[in-house]
Order: structure tokens, then C-alpha cells, then sequence
């Protein structure tokens, strides 16, 4: 495990495998996807915040999260603007753009240009790569 001086985390492929669920560590590490309507947290409407499950870096909260229909946890904004890091994504034939975690690099899932105002945006993002925080 290390920390870099930017505040990046990174870790050795085996380090993330140990510590991850199977399907956290196909969907964080291996860019996997998880079957839409399947995830814990697609319907959460408690609030509260939702982290990097390989990290705890805080991504995204209650007050920006929306039912999309599309069968994975969606919200219009991160947390902050540098919660999150867009990368361009052409796999299975499709031009999209992935967003991955600032801190760990984790795949969380693809942000798109259909959601909701204020910022026209839907963050679609995998349950397994989120850890809800209750609200107190
Ligand atoms: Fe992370």
C-alpha cells in the first residue's frame, strides 16, 4: 500500500485483489460491469454519502443521486468537481466516457449527457464500487 504526495493511492494488483469482494475488484480494477437492477444501492434513497469502496474518498451524496430507470445508482454531480477523473472509453463498439475515482483510480462507472439539470449530467455508477455512509 502507499500514498503518493499528490494524495493518489496505489496499490499492487494482489493488494487490491485481497482486500476487495470479487465483484469489487471486477468492477473497480477490472472495469466490469455490474447486471443493471442487481446493485444494493440502486434504489438507496437514505441520505447520506456514498465513498470509493476501494478507498473511502467521498463521491457523491444523497442530495444529487435520481432514479434514472436505468437499473445502476445515478446522480446529476460528484461531490466535488476533482472527486472524479473522466477518461475517454471506445470499448464494445461505443464512444463513452468512463469516471473513474481521483484518488485510487477505482472504475466506477460512465457519466453521460441525459441527466437532470442543474448540470444536464447522469453519473452511472456501479453499487459495488460505492460504500453508503448513513447520514447521522
Ligand atoms: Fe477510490
Amino acid at each position: 500500500m502507499g500514498e503518493t504526495k499528490t494524495g493518489r493511492i496505489e496499490r499492487a494488483d494482489a493488494e487490491w485483489r485481497a482486500q476487495l469482494t470479487p465483484e469489487q475488484y471486477y468492477v473497480t480494477r477490472q472495469k466490469g460491469t455490474e447486471p443493471a437492477f442487481t446493485g444494493a444501492l440502486t434504489y438507496n434513497h437514505e441520505d447520506g454519502i456514498y465513498r470509493c469502496v476501494a478507498c473511502g474518498a467521498e463521491l457523491f451524496t444523497s442530495e444529487t443521486k435520481f432514479d434514472s430507470g436505468s437499473g445502476w445508482p445515478s446522480f446529476w454531480t460528484p461531490v466535488s468537481a476533482d472527486a472524479v477523473e473522466n477518461h475517454e472509453d471506445t470499448s464494445y463498439g461505443m464512444r463513452r466516457i468512463e469516471v473513474t475515482c481521483a484518488r485510487c483510480g477505482a472504475h466506477l462507472g460512465h457519466v453521460f449527457p441525459d441527466g437532470p439539470q442543474p448540470t444536464g449530467l447522469r453519473y452511472c455508477i456501479n453499487s459495488a464500487a460505492l460504500d453508503f455512509e448513513k447520514a447521522k
